[in-house]
């Protein structure tokens, strides 16, 4: 009898271990300054307190883009853009370069979508502007965007200065983007969805029988000579698409902070032979260590794909 009990007892207590496992599987692990937790999944709802990075909290359950935290001695809903929802018991906690590595190898979009439940990450201190401007702007809807990630195959483009190649980003960087774009209505397609050579040609040809209504062109920058250099340049060609220019670009500066090298008007292939407003945007030096891991991040791209949302909803407003 008294075994009995004992194995009961070890039972109920793997059960209740296990059940709790379960509960606590996922932790928000916070980005957004000041961030607002609220009593409810929603900004109707009243702001009970605030959370700050990098603090970690576990997920008790999701609704929607929220999700409810546990403080200790509260709980609350947070937005999942500000933060990431992180698994706990998902095996593949690898790092950012492995999956940057893996998304490269396979060029799949399923790799891109098992991330999902990551979230978004800001660097935005101003989040209820955003979450508010988030449910009304349908500016995106059923607009064609085109992303062409730079490079592939056998060119290989930029070497990072861990040896990364600027191929590998421009996909990983347009799989991020696409993701982040076709969630607010837009149609997407890229010129190239895994590491194969596209001549510049058919990346162009393919934006002009689509009509896209934006063509952007990915890319990294090096200079290995001189490695602290760092910083955005988006480049344009014709006159009507300055406009454009300066609404992606600031939407980047604003959204990652990063080095503002400026916008410039350049006559580069993809955008001399191209019909469709256009845009070729060297996203960071891969050549600086920092802008490099950066990149790695899927929370920076997440920034960085936000930037490049907001500048295209503005210019399509
Ligand atoms: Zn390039």
């Amino acid at each position: 009898m008294k075994r009995k009990i004992f194995f009961l007892t070890i039972i109920s207590f793997i059960f209740i271990f296990s059940i709790s496992l379960l509960i606590y599987a996922k932790d928000a692990k916070i980005e957004g300054e000041n961030l607002n937790v609220r009593n409810g999944p929603g900004t109707e709802y009243d702001v009970i307190t605030k959370v700050n990075p990098p603090e970690q909290y576990p997920v008790l359950e999701e609704s929607g883009e929220w999700a409810k935290i546990d403080l200790g001695d509260k709980q609350g809903w947070i937005h999942q853009d500000y933060s990431s929802i992180i698994e706990d018991t998902e095996p593949s906690q690898e790092s950012e370069k492995e999956v940057e590595d893996d998304l490269a190898e396979s060029g799949s979009d399923n790799e891109i979508s098992d991330n999902k439940e990551q979230g978004d990450n800001s660097t935005d201190p101003n989040t209820d502007a955003i979450e508010n401007n988030k449910g009304i702007d349908n500016s995106l809807v059923g607009k064609k965007i085109a992303l062409d990630p730079g490079h592939g195959g056998r060119d290989v483009g930029a070497i990072g200065d861990s040896g990364g190649f600027e191929s590998n980003y421009t996909l990983k960087t347009a799989q991020v983007l696409r993701e982040k774009l076709e969630a607010h209505g837009a149609d997407v397609f890229l010129t190239r969805s895994n590491k194969q050579y596209v001549p510049l040609t058919s990346r162009t040809t393919h934006a002009n029988l689509l009509q896209a209504d934006v063509f952007l062109s990915i890319h990294y920058n090096s200079t290995p000579e001189l490695p602290e250099v760092r910083g955005i340049d988006t480049y344009y060609l014709s006159e009507r698409d300055h406009q454009l220019a300066e609404y992606v670009h600031g939407g980047i500066i604003n959204e990652t902070d990063m080095n503002d090298r400026g916008i410039e008007q350049r006559d580069l292939h993809v955008l001399r032979v191209n019909h469709r407003p256009s845009l070729l945007l060297e996203l960071g030096f891969i050549s600086n260590e920092t802008e490099e891991r950066n990149i790695q991040s899927r929370a920076y791209l997440e920034a960085m794909s936000r930037g490049i949302l907001m500048g295209l909803e503005q210019y399509f407003r």
